[in-house]
């Protein structure tokens, strides 16, 4: 059953890159995945993805990209759709619009990753019926997609929520690895500074040492998070990435962002079960919101 348009969506990871044409989650007509290498490399394999594609006959009549950031994201500005100062070798300065918008051969959109997670959650996931809610990922960095009123939020910038600084826990003596601030919210809570501490991958942690990297886990998210309850004011907070499924990590979360806003103001909802909630759509969250900007484009034309 066709669901409307075909429709071009790429999500542009730091390690990997989805690229698909379809007309929503149950209509996938192809997708290919790269790994994210260098920028000639990287968007070479996604051109030659879309004209393969177009020479088949499945031309998009749209497009979404979501990309890692710092992205400018401001359309009237001269670096619009380039990436900004990034520690990823090779990539700062890129512009990763005009050449995909190009390949794609139709009006595209671009927004960041977790931005394009965030729509994809809406419309098909946790936080179906929201209008105002945060998506938050917790893998190789930790980043936020705020969507207010059914907008991702835009202004000079977009959220940077995993460089929100957090207090310290008491006798904790790492660091933190953020290159720009050390112990940031990232810094102390990604899955790079998880495998830093405990001299392993997150996912290979078991018994006494997985309890405890969630205990400390748990506790530096609800200090990050207890800023964007207070400056967002949203209605849900759903949490994705690879670090997301640590075992008891979200349900750990919720225990600490509720003591930490410390019943003010007030909310039976901060208090609530489905305040804090799990990702559904996993690692698809983000090119599936990456057809919701290409739909959007639609609508907006
Ligand atoms: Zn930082």
């Amino acid at each position: 059953m066709t669901e409307g348009p075909l429709l071009a969506g790429v999500e542009l990871g730091g390690t990997k890159v989805l690229a698909l044409l379809a007309t929503g989650p149950n209509e996938v007509v192809a997708e290919c995945r790269i790994p994210t290498t260098t920028p000639d490399e990287t968007i070479g394999a996604i051109k030659e993805f879309f004209s393969t594609e177009a020479a088949r006959g499945n031309a998009a009549s749209a497009g979404g990209i979501g990309t890692f950031g710092p992205v400018e994201l401001r359309n009237e500005h001269p670096s619009y759709g380039r990436i900004g100062s990034t520690p990823k070798p090779g990539w700062g300065g890129i512009d990763v619009l005009e050449p995909i918008r190009d390949a794609i051969g139709a009006p595209t959109a671009i927004d960041t990753d977790v931005s394009c997670a965030a729509l994809g959650e809406r419309r098909w996931g946790a936080a179906s019926g929201l209008d105002s809610f945060v998506y938050l990922t917790v893998g190789t960095g930790v980043g936020g997609g705020a969507i207010i009123d059914g907008t991702p939020v835009h202004g000079l910038v977009h959220p940077e929520m995993g460089h929100v600084a957090v207090q310290r826990q008491p006798d904790d003596r790492y660091d933190g690895r953020c290159p720009f601030h050390g112990d940031c919210l990232e810094g102390m809570a990604s899955g790079p500074a998880i495998a830093e501490r405990w001299g392993s991958q997150p996912e290979n942690l078991t018994g006494p040492d997985l309890t405890k990297a969630v205990e400390i886990e748990a506790w530096y998210l609800a200090c990050g998070l207890r800023s964007v309850v207070y400056l967002l004011a949203p209605q849900r907070i759903v949490i994705g990435g690879g670090v997301s499924h640590l075992p008891g990590l979200v349900g750990a979360v919720r225990v600490h962002l509720i003591e930490m806003l410390s019943d003010y103001p007030g909310l039976d909802e901060h208090r609530s079960s489905d305040f804090v909630v799990p990702a559904h759509l996993g690692e698809m969250a983000g090119p599936l919101g990456t057809l919701v900007l290409a739909q959007r484009v639609l609508t907006e034309k």
